[in-house]
């Protein structure tokens, strides 16, 4: 008798090493498993490789001495580089994976640039979130107090030749170079769960359009699928106060890789942690005063501008302002202004106060106290630059940020935003970790489906950089079938 039902069995594909996801990790994990000699396939969900990663602003951040920090005669060290991540990244970093990172970072730089990434020699010397030219190294606020006093200041952010958004270009060069080393990509493959055989993982349950597949790798599985910004239920579960505020994203972070391996027993690891990011003008914002709803200054204006967006969100009362004067918004180019005018405009800084809804008195002594020291080209309260520091005069203005306040400002809406920085537990070889601490045998995970260097700060460039370190050792990890 012939057996006339459809053929529903999944169609099975073999590889070494299986990697879900194409942004940088998965690319990075991919090219150092095929040039270990292993034959590697790549799942990805979307209709092309990149994800996030391509999206992004290119920032790698790199030091202790890199060819691009040397060529522009910046002197660094590992154990600089160390500090300002500990410091900047804290409370609560791993500073295992810090140090390791930063020891790696020279190698690190040299191995990208093999792999197709450029960075030119030349530095963009003034705070802001993405350089509007090509400039091939910028500063992340290691310049500005505290992180001055705990670690000799050097610039670090490395990034691709292009204006503002240059992820795409970094995430070219990788792919073309994956390609070229062998690997296979299968796009519009939605990996579901993991296959564990014998107490290993064997692969990767998926589907493509709907049609069921199966992917067995004989070395390991890297899990690469950024992290879980777009799905609101684990945003309610592990970070409600992400809930609701803007997602930076490709739209894919919906944390299918942490639950996978969650599903199969592993262990996650600062899930609350988000990267935050508002509308401010770093420019701007540096020869300003930041004030919160209390009228008070809380942070040095000069700091990384995701450090001020995270302290303002998440731990001052709303509304917080950018309280500027005239000279302050004509000293800002207008390439970097985004063609922004202050939303209020006063003579006095008691009527900004009353048009701004914050207490006209303290906001008064905030000025006066801020005035005080600038004069003398000092900040005794958080210790700016004396080339960012002048007294504010009349008339004033201001600027919402999206910590409360207006919803929208010039047209746009006004909210603050993020990423997730949490995920599966990693040790230093990238291996996934179950509950007890045990590496789980086949199974490897790095970007952010991984909870990464950071602790409560986030400095740009950090996430492009541990995941693309960690993807490199998972890639190497998985190849050799150590898991
Ligand atoms: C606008 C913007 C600017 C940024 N700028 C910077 C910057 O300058 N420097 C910096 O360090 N960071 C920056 N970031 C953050 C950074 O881009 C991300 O954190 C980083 O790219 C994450 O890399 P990843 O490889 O872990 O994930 P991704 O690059 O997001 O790649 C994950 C991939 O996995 C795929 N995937 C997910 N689930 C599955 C599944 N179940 N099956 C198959 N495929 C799946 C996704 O489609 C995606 O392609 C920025 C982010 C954005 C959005």
């Amino acid at each position: 008798m012939t057996d006339t039902r459809p053929d529903t069995r999944p169609s099975l594909h073999t590889a070494d090493v299986v990697v879900i996801g194409m942004g940088i990790a998965g690319a990075c994990a991919a090219i150092e498993a095929a040039e270990a000699g292993a034959s590697v396939l790549v799942l990805e969900g979307a209709s092309g490789p990149g994800g996030s990663s391509a999206q992004s602003g290119g920032e790698v951040y790199l030091g202790g001495g890199t060819a691009t920090q040397q060529a522009l005669g910046v002197e660094d060290t590992e154990e600089d580089m160390r500090a300002f991540l500990t410091a900047a990244l804290g409370p609560n970093a791993d500073e295992a994976k810090i140090a390791d990172y930063c020891a790696g970072a020279v190698d690190h730089h040299d191995w990208l640039v093999a792999h197709g990434a450029e960075f030119h020699h030349k530095l963009w010397d003034t705070p802001t979130w993405m350089p509007g030219d090509d400039s091939g190294l910028m500063w992340m606020g290691e310049r500005a107090q505290p992180y001055a006093s705990i670690a000799r200041p050097a610039a670090r952010g490395h990034r691709p030749p292009a204006p503002n958004f240059a992820g795409n270009l970094l995430m070219d060069a990788l792919v073309a170079t994956a390609q070229k080393a062998g690997v296979t990509l299968h796009c519009d493959v939605k990996a579901r769960s993991l296959i564990v055989s014998e107490g290993r993982v064997a692969g990767v349950r998926a589907t493509e359009f709907g049609e069921e597949r199966e992917y067995l790798a004989t070395g390991g599985v890297v899990l690469a699928t950024g992290g879980f910004v777009d799905n609101d239920r684990m945003l309610e579960q592990w970070a409600p106060q992400q809930v609701g505020k803007d997602k930076v994203s490709d739209g894919r972070d919906d944390g299918s890789g942490i639950e996978m391996g969650m599903d199969i027993g592993a262990a996650v690891r600062r899930m609350h942690q988000t990267e935050t990011a508002m509308l401010i003008i770093p420019r701007l914002a540096v020869g300003a005063m930041l004030v919160d709803g209390d009228g008070q200054r809380f942070i040095n204006e000069e700091v990384y501008p995701g450090l001020y967006c995270h302290a303002a969100v998440h731990h001052r009362r709303p509304p917080v302002w950018v309280i500027i004067d005239e000279k302050g918004i004509e000293d800002v180019p207008e390439s970097e202004l985004w063609g922004m005018q202050p939303m209020h405009a006063a003579e006095t800084i008691e009527e900004l106060a009353a048009d701004c809804g914050l207490p006209g008195d303290a906001l008064a002594d905030t000025l006066r106290r801020y005035n005080a020291g600038a004069r003398n080209g000092e900040d005794p309260q958080f210790g700016k630059s004396a080339r960012w520091v002048r007294p504010l005069e009349p008339p004033f203005g201001a600027y919402p940020t999206g910590a409360g306040g207006p919803d929208t400002f010039n047209g746009l809406p006004l909210k603050a935003q993020g990423f997730t920085l949490g995920g599966l537990h990693t040790d230093l070889q990238s291996r996934v970790l179950d509950r007890a601490g045990e590496a789980i045998p086949g199974l490897f995970a790095a970007g952010r489906c991984t909870h990464g260097l950071h602790g409560e700060g986030y400095i740009s460039g950090t996430s492009l950089g541990d995941g693309s370190f960690f993807g490199r050792r998972a890639g190497r990890g998985a190849a050799q079938g150590t898991g």
